[in-house]
Order: C-alpha cells, then structure tokens, then sequence
C-alpha cells in the first residue's frame, strides 16, 4: 500500500439541491487547501468544498447518478474489498464506499470500520453519515429544496443568516446552540434526506454493546493485545507515525505497537507547562522504545490564551471536554513539522473506566455505560483539534473493533486485583517497562496542571469556589459564541476577557 500521511480530504462542506442559489463560501478551523468540486445528478446539483493535502480527487466518487465526498480514511478495507467482485473500481476509500453503497445502500455504512464522515448524493435522497463513533464530526442544515452539511458548524453558519425558514427539524439529532437549524448528525447514524422536501429519516449504524462478557485472563489479554495492534497497524498507514505520549499506559501501549509496525525509530512527543508535566515518565518509555522523543514546554498563561482555539477546534461547549482538549490543542499548534500522522492513546479510559480510582465493580460499570451513552456530541475525538495545524490524528482505543472488545469486558477483568486498566496493563506488560506497565493512570487535563491552572485563573477574577465548574462552562459558552457563532478568529478573542465577563455576570446574579 502506498504510504499517505494525511487522507485525502480532512473535511468537506456539501450543497446538494434542486437547482437554484449557491452554496455558501467554506470556512473551516481545519488547514489545508480547498477544492471545489461540482457533479451534475439527473435530480439535483452536488457541491463540495473539500479541505485536502494534494489529492481531493480521491476523496470524491462517481459512478452513473451517485456521487459521494469522504473526509477521513478507512481501517477495514481488506475485509471490505471482499465483499466486492475483483476487479472492483475501489483504489481510495471514497470510491470503495460508493461501490459498496451500490451493493448495500444506505447498510454500506454499518459495515465500516474507520474515522470518516460521509456526504452521498443519489436520486432525490443525500446520506450523511459519520462513523460508529461520530468521531469526524458532522453536521447538516436541511431545508426543501437544498441540503447542506459541513464537517463544521462555522462552514454552516453564513448560510443561516438571514433567510428563514433556517431549517427543519432532524429527528433524534442535537441542535447546534444558537445556529438556527444547524444539528449534529449523531454518531454511528445515517441521516437519509429529501432533498426536495428536506426531510430525514436517520438509521443507526453501530451502538456500543450493553451486555457483558465473561473471558479467561488470558483470552482477554491475547484478544486485547491482537485486536488493538490491528488498530495500531492500520493506522500508521505506512508511513513513521508522531505519538503523542505521556507515559500513561494508553498511549504507552500504542507507541509500544506502533514502533514495532514502524522501520526505523518511532516519533514520540510529550507536553508539559511550567506548572506540571510527565516528562520524566514519558522518558521512560521513549528510551525503552528508542524512539526519537522530543518535549514542548508550554507556559501555563500562554496554554490558558489558547482556549478559543480549543473551542474553535473542536467546537464543544462541555467545560470537562475543553479541559482535556487544551493541552492538546497546545502541544499540536506548537509542533512545527510539515503535516503529520498522530497515534493517540486518547478515549482509553472511557471502555475500561480508567478514572474509576476504587475497587467496586458497580459503580465502575455504571460509568462504562453511562459513559458510553452519553459521548454523543462532545466532540472529543475530532481530527480538527490536530487539523488547525494541518495535522491528522487518529486513536486507536477508538477503533470499532477496539470498542466491540473493550465496552463488553466484565467489569472485573477492567478492575482487578486493585488495578486499574488491569486487562489492558496485562496485555501490554510484555513490551514496557514495570514501572510503565504500573503506573497510576494520571489524566491529561492534571499532568500538564491545566483543570488547577484554570480555576485559579477564575478564582484570581474573583469567582468563588464553589461557582468554578459553573464559571467555567459559562467562559466556554461565552468563547463559543465569539469563535463558532459570530465567526471571529481565534487570535482576536481573549480568555481573559472571557473569564471577566463571566465574573461580572456570576457577581451580579449573586
Ligand atoms: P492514562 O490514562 O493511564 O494516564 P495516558 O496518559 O496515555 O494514560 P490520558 O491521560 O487519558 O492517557 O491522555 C489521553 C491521551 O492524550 C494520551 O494517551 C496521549 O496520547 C495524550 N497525552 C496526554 N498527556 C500528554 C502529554 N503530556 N504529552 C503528550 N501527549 C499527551
Ligand atoms: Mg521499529
Ligand atoms: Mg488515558
Ligand atoms: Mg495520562
């Protein structure tokens, strides 16, 4: 296979209509170049912005009066291509999802195993479809007679000025807060629209298992470790992939498998801020590796500025999510390199309960399940938070097949002998040092002190203690106005100025 370190579209703003107005201009947090691409469809005119590295071509297909647009790439495609006569036309992923939606319609779509979302025109009908775990985000503006959706809210946003109706209503999808009829297409969906009355129906593709399921040690271990070095592996995509690494077992494991997938030295790279970081702990595990390693150091004031490009990013409005995602958001915009492939170990915790910091199985399963029910929206996994620096992350915790394995462990091989992680620690003890192997989970938002350094900077502005957490999802809220509603650049919001208003405001309500 050929190597590619970025896929071939990183997102996409569509126009699928009857005829008539143009689509909006693309504005995307994402970087890359733009392609216009225009099909022609015996019922309806399909447009798409793609961002991309070099070959849009191949994140678009035709075949007679289908036409369909992918960001994102694909980690199953042996197993797809059996399902299609050799000599199939399904060189890139697009072209491999449009001959199976010939074979299976709108089913093609539970049949992925990726990090991608979808735009298909065919018909009268437009599908838009995220992956099993919405992990590209997307989101859709239906109305008779024209549909659009974009990989973000602010491509969709200039669209819903002034012309009501805005929109319809989508069944079962969130609306966007305050972008009139904007929703977010929910993860592992299809969303079927009318293009001529703007209608959907959505089908649900993927759901994470509910019941539980009983293994030996050692076959959870052996499928733990097996199922998780063919996520590694098919994410390096041939090329020396960058993880990002703390230390942690999570992303110690996967830097463990991926240098093993990988000729010659690994990259690995580990943030920290002057108030905290893991660096000696990643040290370990790069020198075991012989990875070539490298530290960022991020002043704390300069991390706490950087929150309206988190915000922007990754467009989420949760104050927990924004706490983990701000480190991040730092450490990519501050790696320099030409555009990069990123392993994470990211989302580990939420199959396997990693913050779960006790031994009763209970309550640990109650956070698996209601974690795993709730994720929908918080847009914690999106390629964009890397994409602003033109960069594609990608985590193998959060591959299909990974999830299908970890979520239905009986919680007592996730806890066990007052570890936490245990069967995962397990499966990894072979390839890393003991003291990685055992090593306390720590999470991203306490090594690099970002949740501590946040409340001081809101308790400094004079908001009581007990108000932090309120606070600060209202500085979030506040920022996402600015940045997603109102379309200002990151660079020209404050933080500060964030945080005063809302202090002002927590003050006044008093
Ligand atoms: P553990 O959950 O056991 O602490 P971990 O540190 O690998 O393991 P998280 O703390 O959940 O995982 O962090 C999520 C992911 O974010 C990590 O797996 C890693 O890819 C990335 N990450 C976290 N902290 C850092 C850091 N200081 N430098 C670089 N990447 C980091
Ligand atoms: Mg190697
Ligand atoms: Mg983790
Ligand atoms: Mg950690």
């Amino acid at each position: 296979m050929m190597a590619h370190t970025l896929p071939a579209a990183t997102g996409f703003l569509v126009s699928a209509r009857q005829g008539g107005d143009r689509a909006p201009g693309p504005v995307f947090a994402t970087r890359g170049a733009h392609e216009s691409v225009a099909e022609a469809l015996r019922n309806q005119t399909f447009d798409a912005v793609l961002v991309h590295s070099g070959s849009p071509g191949d994140a678009v297909a035709r075949a007679g009066d289908t036409a369909l647009v992918l960001a994102g790439e694909l980690y199953n495609r042996e197993e797809l291509l059996t399902l299609l006569p050799s000599g199939s036309d399904a060189g890139t992923d697009a072209q491999l999802v449009l001959a199976l939606l010939g074979v299976y319609d709108l089913h093609a779509f539970r049949l992925l195993n990726g990090r991608f979302a979808a735009a298909a025109a065919l018909g009268d009908r437009v599908l838009l479809a995220t992956d099993h775990a919405g992990s590209v985000p997307l989101y859709t503006l239906p109305a008779p007679g024209r549909v659009l959706a974009a990989t973000e809210i602010k491509a969709l946003v200039p669209a819903t000025a002034g012309t009501p109706p805005a929109g319809r209503p989508v069944a079962d999808a969130r609306r966007v807060r305050r972008v009139p009829g904007v929703h977010q297409v929910p993860a592992g969906t299809v969303l079927d629209l009318d293009v001529r009355t703007g209608t959907a129906v959505p089908s649900r593709t993927w759901a994470p298992a509910l019941s539980r399921r009983v293994l030996s040690e050692a076959d959870a271990t052996d499928a733990v470790r097996r199922t998780l070095e063919r996520a590694v592996k098919a994410r390096t995509g041939g090329t020396t992939p960058l993880v990002v690494l703390s230390g942690g077992i999570d992303s110690s494991g996967v830097a463990a498998l991926a240098a093993a997938h990988t000729d010659g030295p690994l990259d690995t790279l580990s943030m920290g801020t002057d108030t905290a970081d893991e660096f000696a702990e990643a040290r370990v595990v790069a020198t075991h590796l012989g990875s070539s390693h490298r530290e960022i150091t991020v002043p704390t004031a300069d991390l706490l500025g950087q929150l309206p490009y988190a915000v922007w990013a990754s467009e989420s409005v949760d104050p927990d999510i924004i706490e983990y995602l701000l480190p991040l958001t730092a450490l990519y915009r501050a790696l320099d390199d030409p555009a990069r492939r990123i392993l994470t170990g990211y989302g580990a915790d939420i199959p396997l309960a990693g913050m779960h910091r006790e031994d009763r199985l209970p309550q640990l399963d109650t956070a698996v399940a209601f974690d795993m029910a709730t994720f929908d929206g918080l847009n914690e996994m999106t390629p964009v938070l890397s994409g602003i620096q033109g960069h594609w992350s990608t985590h193998p915790y959060w591959d299909r097949d990974v999830l299908d394995l970890l979520v239905p462990l009986e919680a007592g091989l996730k806890r066990r002998y007052g570890r936490d992680k245990w069967v995962l620690r397990e499966a990894m003890s072979a390839l890393l040092p003991q003291e990685t192997v055992t090593r306390p989970k720590l999470g991203v938002h306490e090594g690099s002190g970002t949740t501590s350094s946040f409340s001081l900077l809101l308790m400094d502005a004079g908001v009581p203690d007990a108000d932090v957490h309120r606070a600060k999802s209202l500085v979030v809220k506040e920022i996402f106005d600015r940045v997603v509603v109102e379309g200002l650049p990151p660079g020209l919001v404050s933080t500060a100025d964030a945080v005063h208003q809302v202090a002002a405001r927590l003050k006044e309500t008093e």
